[in-house]
């Protein structure tokens, strides 16, 4: 098992210190102990990272590469993702909690397959062509934007990272990738891997650094074409003002309330698994944590009592030992906004029915763990209901008839992602057209590939890095030619 790792940044094909020396730790949730100590950027290196993206860009191979080629190094990259599976799954594990069965069973192979998929992508990115008139050909080209900013959170550490990496070296762009202060580990063994395959200098950036201190810094840039952000409404905000005095193209892909709508006619056995993998995989910081359960009243006894039979067999404990299915949050502050959550709804009167504390134990004591936890009758004015708690607390809603369903689902500043759960195919495409979310996931339907878009709706954000089509758009830019044979002289001014 891996025990160090990089503490350097990897700025124009070089590990290099910050220029102030300053340095973060990297703990272990579990334990507090600290795995190691990471390189701190300030706005020097913020802006070396980003002249190194730019001079690659502008003087470099990479976008003039043949895209084929371009692909090749993905494809290479997947390979070293799948060599290095298991340390990099155990290195997101130790550096947030995250039980190592989700992070080997999920996380590292979705991280090859998008790398694979985006690899075959390279070579598919096509323009349009149009004959105007006889004389006068039109055609557009797709073109690589430039230098991606790319800033993530620190739930999925090196997924996120390959979900940027993939579409945005696919198109042809060069880039700065900034991972969470939080969770710098597994982008750092990507940038090692980058630097295996042979990814010209300054193509690949990763620089370490808080967001509050550098992100103006690196968002603001005028060498930065774009900018690609995976994080809290609140952050969004702020980075699109930032990208305002450079009119910079901005994807935000940010936070949701998923709701979970589940009809008399769906089979219980279902829906009990789906609801708990929806809200307490990852210990519910998740983007598309179902944290509302809309339950049908005639309904609600019985389910509510297999989910609470069924979270009560959920094992919770040290994220390495693969028979645990909860691990610990990724950060005590975090922890501390989990239990906010938690005494504000008991406050606004939602019943609490399990969990709503630390779980108590010798083997508990040292990491940032939280039971998992359900609300029942909970109502939508609630606070739980409205905010995104980003933790394992589900919160159960009761409707009578599919109008009240759809009207309270739809009630959020969020729409990234919907769940219905139905026998009755005419009511799935219904609700699949009535509810206003990105995503709709009937029946538990939901696979994460990259041919499969992650767009919000509203507050969730605006674009998104998957999808093929959509990752296109985001990250090239279209140039119209039009081309004339010139068979009779210009008429004007003559
Ligand atoms: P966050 O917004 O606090 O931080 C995300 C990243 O932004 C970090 O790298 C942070 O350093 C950086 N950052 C902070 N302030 C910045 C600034 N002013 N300028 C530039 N960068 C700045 O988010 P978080 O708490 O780390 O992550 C949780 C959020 O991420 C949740 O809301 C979750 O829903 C969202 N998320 C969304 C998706 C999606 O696909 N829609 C996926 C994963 C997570």
């Amino acid at each position: 098992m891996r025990t160090s790792w990089p503490g350097k940044m990897y700025i124009d094909g070089k590990w290099t210190d910050s220029a102030s020396g300053r340095t973060l730790p990297v703990v272990n949730p579990a334990n507090g102990e600290e795995l190691g100590r990471v390189a701190l950027a300030d706005a020097d290196d913020v802006d070396r990272a980003v002249r190194a993206a730019r001079r690659a860009f502008d003087e470099g191979p990479w976008p003039r590469l043949d895209p084929l080629a371009r692909g090749r190094y993905l494809w290479r990259l997947a390979d070293l993702v799948r060599k290095h599976g298991e340390d990099l799954a155990m290195t997101d594990t130790l550096n947030i909690g995250k039980p190592i069965r989700d992070s080997r069973g999920f996380d590292v192979p979705a991280a090859i397959e998008l790398l694979e998929s985006y690899g075959g992508l390279a070579d598919k990115i096509a323009g349009r062509c149009h004959g105007t008139n006889p004389e006068c050909v039109m055609f557009q080209i797709r073109e690589p934007l430039g230098v991606v900013a790319s800033i993530v959170p620190w739930n999925y550490p090196l997924l996120n990272a390959v979900i940027k990496i993939g579409p945005a070296l696919a198109c042809g762009n060069c880039m700065v990738f900034k991972p969470s202060e939080l969770a710098p580990l597994t982008a750092l063994m990507l940038a090692e891997m980058a630097e295996e395959v042979g990814l010209p200098p300054g193509v690949f950036n990763v620089i370490n650094g808080l967001g509050p201190e550098i992100g103006n810094a690196l968002t603001g840039h005028p060498g930065v074409d774009k900018i690609s952000f995976t994080g809290r409404l609140e952050t969004g905000r702020q980075i699109m003002e930032s990208a305002k005095a450079g009119i910079k193209s901005v994807t935000l892909e940010l936070g949701g309330k998923t709701p979970n709508i589940v009809f008399p006619d769906a089979p219980l056995e279902h829906v009990v698994n789906g609801a708990l993998t929806g809200i307490f995989c990852c210990m519910g910081q998740v983007c598309v944590a179902a944290s509302r359960l809309f339950v049908h009243r005639k309904q609600h006894d019985e389910l509510m009592d297999r989910l609470i039979v069924k979270t009560k067999a959920l094992r919770q404990g040290d994220p390495t030992d693969e028979r645990n299915h909860l691990g610990c949050v990724a950060v005590e502050s975090h922890l501390r906004t989990i239990e906010r959550y938690v005494e504000q709804a008991r406050g606004e009167r939602a019943e609490l029915v399990i969990g709503g504390q630390r779980p108590a134990g010798p083997e508990f004591a040292k990491g940032l763990y939280y039971q998992p936890t359900i609300f029942d009758r909970v109502t939508p004015e609630m606070t739980i209901a409205r905010e995104e708690v980003f933790g394992p607390v589900l919160s159960v809603l009761s409707f009578d008839d599919e109008d009240e369903a759809v009207r309270v689902a739809n009630d959020s500043p969020y729409g990234l992602m919907a769940n219905v759960w139905t026998s009755d195919g005419g009511r799935a495409l219904r609700l699949a057209r009535r509810l206003r979310a990105g995503k709709i996931a009937i029946n538990g339907g939901g696979w994460f590939r990259a041919n499969t878009p992650m767009n919000g709706y509203k507050m969730s954000g605006i674009g998104t890095d998957l999808g093929l089509d959509e990752a296109i758009h985001e990250y090239t830019g279209n140039k119209t030619v039009l081309y004339s044979v010139l068979t009779e002289k210009i008429s004007w001014p003559d």
